[in-house]
C-alpha cells in the first residue's frame, strides 16, 4: 500500500514542486470548528470523516478498511489561513499527481466487497443462482446450535428473476412439486390471460404491463384498474440460440395461449423460434441483430462486442446456410 499510496505531506525542501502539487490538490478543508459552514460538513461534523488521524504505520482496520500512514512530523501547508498538517491529506498516488496535476484520491480498496463488485460487471454473463438457506445446524451431541453467522446470509441477485421456487427446509418435496403455482410464470400465467380476457390478446407480451398488473400472491394477469407501466424482458444474446429468437418473437406475437402459438405464423406450426422468426422476416433486415450490438454496447466491454459481433455473424450465415467457421 505505501508503495502506491501516501497521505503526508512531502518535505518542501527536497521537492518543492510535489509538496506545491500535494497543498494545491491534495488537502482537504479547512471544516470543523473553526469552518463550520464548510462544504462538508453535516450536524457539525465533517461528513468525509477529517481530520483522519495521526499513525506511524499503514494499517487495515476490522473491516478491512485501509488506515493510511500519517506521521505527525510537523509539516504543513496553509489553506485560507489555516496551518493544516498530514491529518487533513487526501489519500494520492504521486506519479499521477504530478502527471496530471489534478485532485486524483487513490484509495486501496481490495476488500472482497469491491473484488465482486468490479469482476461481476466485467464478467457479467447469464445470471444463474442456486442458493440454500439452513435454519439452524447441530453440534456432535445432535444438540442444536443456533448459529447466526450461517443463518444470515448477505446476497444479492442483480437480474431479472425469471422463474423461482421457494420452500421451507422440512417442507415435503412432493407437495411443493405439486403446488399450482410452481409451473406458474409470469410468462405462462400470460398464455392464461389470453384465454380469458380477448383484450388481452391484442398485446405482445412485452406490453402486458401496460393494460395488467402481475398479481404476485395468486400468480395472475389481472386487467389494471389504474396508471401504467413499462415492461422489460431480460436481455439474451443473440449467441443464446433458442431462447434468443423465443425474445425476438415475444415483441410481436399476440395472444398465443401456448408455445406452438409462439412458432406458428399463418398457420403453420416451424419447427423452432428461429423458423418461425424466419417465416415472419424478423431477421431479413438484420434488423435484431443491429438492435442486440446496439443494446449490448450501452454496457458490454470491447471483447465481449467482437465476440457478440462473430456471433452474430455465425448466426446470419447459418441462416442463410453458409456455415463459417467462428
Ligand atoms: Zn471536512
Amino acid at each position: 500500500m505505501d508503495k502506491f499510496i501516501f497521505a503526508e505531506i512531502p518535505d518542501k525542501e527536497v521537492d518543492i514542486d510535489y509538496y506545491k502539487a500535494v497543498e494545491e490538490f491534495m488537502i482537504h478543508g479547512p471544516c470543523g470548528i473553526e469552518r463550520p459552514k464548510s462544504p462538508c460538513m453535516v450536524n457539525k461534523r465533517c461528513s468525509k470523516h477529517f481530520l483522519k488521524k495521526f499513525v506511524d504505520v499503514s494499517t487495515w482496520d476490522d473491516d478491512g478498511y485501509p488506515i493510511y500512514k500519517r506521521r505527525d512530523n510537523g509539516k504543513t501547508v496553509e489553506k485560507n489561513g489555516v496551518q493544516l498538517d498530514s491529518r487533513y491529506v487526501v489519500p494520492y498516488n504521486r506519479y499521477l499527481l504530478l502527471k496530471y496535476k489534478a485532485h486524483i484520491n487513490v484509495e486501496w480498496c481490495n476488500q472482497y466487497r469491491s473484488i465482486k463488485y468490479l469482476f461481476k460487471y466485467v464478467n457479467k454473463g447469464n445470471d444463474m443462482v442456486t442458493a440454500e438457506f439452513y435454519k439452524s445446524t447441530t453440534d456432535e451431541r445432535s444438540n442444536e446450535v443456533v448459529d447466526e453467522i450461517n443463518m444470515y446470509y448477505y446476497c444479492r441477485y442483480v437480474s431479472a428473476y425469471f422463474q423461482y421456487v421457494v420452500f421451507e427446509d422440512d417442507d415435503c418435496i412432493e407437495n411443493v412439486l405439486n403446488r399450482s403455482t410452481v409451473n406458474q410464470s409470469m410468462f405462462t400465467a400470460w398464455f392464461d390471460s389470453n384465454k380469458k380476457y380477448d383484450f388481452a390478446k391484442e398485446l405482445p407480451y412485452i406490453d402486458m404491463p401496460t393494460k395488467f398488473v402481475w398479481k404476485k400472491d395468486i400468480r395472475e394477469w389481472h386487467p389494471r384498474q389504474r396508471g401504467f407501466a413499462i415492461g422489460q424482458i431480460f436481455y439474451v444474446p443473440p449467441g443464446s440460440g433458442e431462447i434468443y429468437y423465443l425474445r425476438c418473437l415475444l415483441n410481436v406475437v399476440r395472444g398465443p395461449t401456448n408455445f406452438e402459438d409462439i412458432k406458428s405464423y399463418k398457420g403453420v406450426i416451424y419447427p423452432t423460434f428461429r423458423d418461425a422468426c424466419y417465416a415472419r422476416g424478423l431477421l431479413d433486415d438484420d434488423k435484431e441483430y443491429i438492435d442486440a450490438i446496439n443494446e449490448a454496447s450501452h454496457w458490454s466491454t470491447a471483447q465481449s462486442m467482437w465476440k457478440l459481433y462473430g456471433v452474430v455473424l455465425h448466426e446470419r450465415a447459418l441462416a442463410v446456410d453458409l456455415l463459417l467457421p467462428l
